[in-house]
């Protein structure tokens, strides 16, 4: 015979429900959907500009040293590697478009940690070819995820107009080279004005968060803040 209790449970926690990250059964339901063996890289020490982990003592990283950025700040929830990068494959590769809404509930609770007011928020844009291929740009996902929970507008404010290859080889200078260009506003976004949050999922050298920022700021938006699940760590890119 069933327990109340265990009815009353079943109730409350559909059994069936898996973590997010390896798949396991989890006993309880949880906002995260994380069980406890899998461990996600909190994004604890990080440089106050791009974001991106740096060493306990530093407060800016060497590059944001260095470069004067077109956005105001950006922040990621967790250090891109192990479960934060397994959780954004599926997302971006595997068709795993439910991980969005449990995605963003760590990207929204980010936000809320600054000190950020926005007006708007919107995405880094895929090409169309890549949207036919793909089916869904997994950065949109979650910024109307976000958008919804922090209680701001979304609205599609970019394009990218030309296609750029795969960058995973090439180091931020090359990086600023190849998407130079490539991406533009879209006809008849209201920007002027806007304090904008850009989301994309992973910031990696900040190159393509820094381009889309350069074309929002030059269309007339007052600022723009950058939010990504997760971001590369800055020590990982000394270049
Ligand atoms: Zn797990
Ligand atoms: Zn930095």
């Amino acid at each position: 015979m069933i327990k109340p209790v265990k009815i009353f449970r079943e109730f409350l926690y559909p059994s069936g429900i898996k973590c997010i990250v390896c798949d396991a059964e989890l006993e309880k339901d949880t906002r995260y959907g994380v069980c406890p063996n899998c461990k996600l890289p909190y994004n604890e020490n990080y440089c106050t500009v791009c974001g991106r982990a740096i060493p306990a003592q530093n407060i800016i990283c060497d590059t944001c040293k260095n470069t004067v950025l077109p956005f105001e700040s950006a922040r990621s929830s967790f250090v891109y590697g192990d479960a934060s990068a397994t959780l954004v494959h599926k997302l971006k590769y595997r068709n795993a478009r439910y991980l969005a809404p449990v995605m963003s509930e760590f990207m929204a609770d980010t936000y809320f940690s600054t000190e950020w007011n926005v007006d708007a928020v919107t995405c880094v844009p895929i090409h169309k070819s890549r949207m036919r291929q793909r089916g869904y740009n997994q950065a949109e996902l979650l910024a109307r995820e976000v958008a919804t929970r922090i209680k701001k507008d979304y609205s599609e404010l970019l394009e990218k107009t030309v296609k750029t290859k795969n960058m995973v080889k090439l180091n931020r200078v090359q990086r600023m080279e190849l998407i130079r260009g490539s991406f533009g506003a879209k006809f008849g976004a209201e920007i002027c004005g806007k304090k904008i949050l850009l989301i994309d999922d992973v910031l990696t050298t900040g190159a393509t968060a820094s381009e889309c920022a350069r074309v929002l700021t030059a269309n007339g938006a007052e600022s723009v803040n950058v939010l990504t699940f997760a971001s590369v760590a800055a020590t990982a890119w000394l270049a």
